[in-house]
């Protein structure tokens, strides 16, 4: 792998910052440092937020036609360079490369296509008032902040520029500080595409970073994908400016299995809630719910295809469907909910360990972990482990699911196998989650709004309403008459 110094990207190019604050990132897979990334200093910031609101008066002058064809170009260079795109999303995250090469990079240019077509199709109101009459405006909000997490690096900072870029707006935006690769590669293709310099920098570093543009009076809207811990953080920073917020945070899903299910593919889904993304997936349903009646063959066929099925290993090697953790800090967090797990007297059926397979002896892999005979009140049934561990709980009663489901603190996703109609629907409408699913997971089209309900998150991602998200109203009152007034 090649070694070299990623650097800010601003205005259009990358610029020199200061060598010595750089980080390295790693490869999960190995351990291997594959390169260092050079932190935005104070000045960059400063200069990042000058370009940005240079780019933002060119972007959001330029008709919405426009706008649309050069984001449309966007999304054809990103799937233009989908496998080497990929390749880096596999490098810095240490996810399989089956996953990536299908998913991470298509589902980003997606969005941007999404939006795009959206943009021009955005229109204000008109209505009499008497002889008079007003009319609204949808004007963009001005330079948006957008702050990524590591588990979709690139998919992540597509989604949040799509629409804030097809708005009109200019964007700023900071990637995780373990993945910083796929945001600056955005960068370079929208500058390619078209896009006028200045409309989406890149900043590099940590959460000083976050914090200084998350409070900048210049920046009219943050939005974040992360922790519930950061977004209260992000949130609170974000007051001191009025700013307007978007929070994408965790989760501790359900996945209800019903006894009239089809057990094979209850247990498709459960295994995609968990051990996708090797369970680094914000939506996971990791509290998965089994009807008693069918508990011992849901049980017995998702041992049997766990153990048969999932392949850890190089997570470039095609048949890999399970990578890396992200870091060995993440690692051994993820191994201590096991042993918490253990000790709170869940049954340990399947996994629990780290290993190391060929070629990457010292890699972050944990085995897919599945505990039974779990409670909903045990602590790896309550917080977010982001790690391939399912617990299992049985159930008779729908009400009783129902509240269960509903007890946690979390509301971004929840999910029910059954093939009873108007039971699907009926426990659905009961689940406080933003994004359900009923006899499918993970699923997350460009067209489906997703967020969370509780303390998983404010605002959408995707869908028509996000694209509005983006921008505010000016209503324009118009006197017709010649204006009487007191005085
Ligand atoms: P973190 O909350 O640790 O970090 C998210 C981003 O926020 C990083 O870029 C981080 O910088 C930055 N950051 C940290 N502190 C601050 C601060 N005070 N001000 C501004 N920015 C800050 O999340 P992870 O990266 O660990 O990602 C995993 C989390 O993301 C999980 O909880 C997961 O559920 C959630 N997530 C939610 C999704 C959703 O759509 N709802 C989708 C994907 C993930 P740095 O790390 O570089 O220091």
């Amino acid at each position: 792998m090649t070694n070299f110094s990623l650097k800010n990207f601003i205005d259009g190019h990358y610029v020199n910052g200061d060598e010595s604050r750089s980080f390295d990132v790693r490869y999960p897979a190995t351990g291997e440092v594959i390169y260092r990334v050079e932190q935005a200093g104070e000045a960059m910031m400063l200069q990042a937020i000058k370009s940005a609101k240079q780019g933002f008066e060119k972007w959001s002058k330029t008709p919405a036609v426009e706008r649309a064809r050069i984001l449309q170009k966007a999304a054809r260079l990103l799937r233009e360079r989908n496998d080497e795109l990929a390749k880096y999303e596999v490098q810095d995250t240490g996810k399989p490369w089956q996953e990536a090469v299908e998913v991470d990079v298509q589902t980003g240019a997606d969005s941007i296509e999404y939006f795009a077509n959206l943009a021009p199709s955005m229109m204000g109101a008109q209505q009499p008032v008497g002889d008079d009459f007003f009319y609204t405006r949808h004007e963009p909000l001005g330079v948006c902040f957008g702050i990524g997490a590591w588990n979709y690096p690139i998919q992540i900072a597509c989604w949040k520029s799509a629409a804030a870029l097809a708005a009109g707006n200019a964007m700023i935006f900071k990637p995780s500080e373990e993945t910083p690769r796929g945001a600056a590669k955005l960068a370079e293709i929208f500058t390619e595409a078209g896009v006028p310099d200045g409309v989406f920098n890149v900043v590099q570093g940590d959460a000083e970073v976050g914090r200084f543009l998350t409070a900048h009076p210049d920046i009219a809207k943050v939005s974040l994908t992360g922790e519930v811990g950061t977004g209260k953080k992000v949130m609170a920073a974000a007051a001191g400016t009025l700013k307007q917020v978007t929070m994408e945070l965790g989760g501790k899903s359900p996945l209800i299995v019903f006894d009239d299910a089809d057990v094979e593919e209850a247990v498709t889904g459960a295994m995609m809630a968990n051990f996708y993304t090797q369970g680094e997936v914000c939506t996971n349903g990791t509290r998965v719910f089994v009807h008693e009646s069918v508990y011992d063959r849901f049980m017995e066929r998702l041992v049997e295809r766990t153990r048969k099925n999932i392949v850890i290993g190089e997570p470039m090697d095609a048949k890999t469907n399970l990578g890396a953790l992200i870091s060995e800090k993440h690692q051994q967090l993820v191994l201590e909910y096991i042993e918490k797990g253990k000790q709170e007297g869940a049954k340990l059926v399947y996994g629990g360990n780290a290993v190391t397979p060929e070629g990457c002896e010292n890699g972050y892999f944990v085995e897919p972990t599945i505990f039974a005979d779990c409670h909903n009140d045990m602590t790896i049934c309550r917080e977010e482990i982001f790690g391939p561990v399912m617990s299992v709980m049985t159930f008779t009663d729908e009400d009783e699911v129902v509240r269960q489901a509903n007890d946690t603190e979390y509301g971004l996703a929840a999910g029910v196998f059954t093939n009873d109609i108007r039971r699907a629907h009926r426990v659905i409408a009961q689940m406080q989650a933003g994004i359900c699913w009923i006899n499918a997971w993970g699923n997350s089209p460009a067209e489906m709004p997703v967020g969370g309900y509780k303390l998983s998150g404010i605002g959408r991602e995707n869908g028509v309403e996000t694209l509005k998200s983006y921008t505010q109203t000016k209503s324009v009152y118009v006197g017709m008459e010649t204006l009487q007034g007191p005085f």
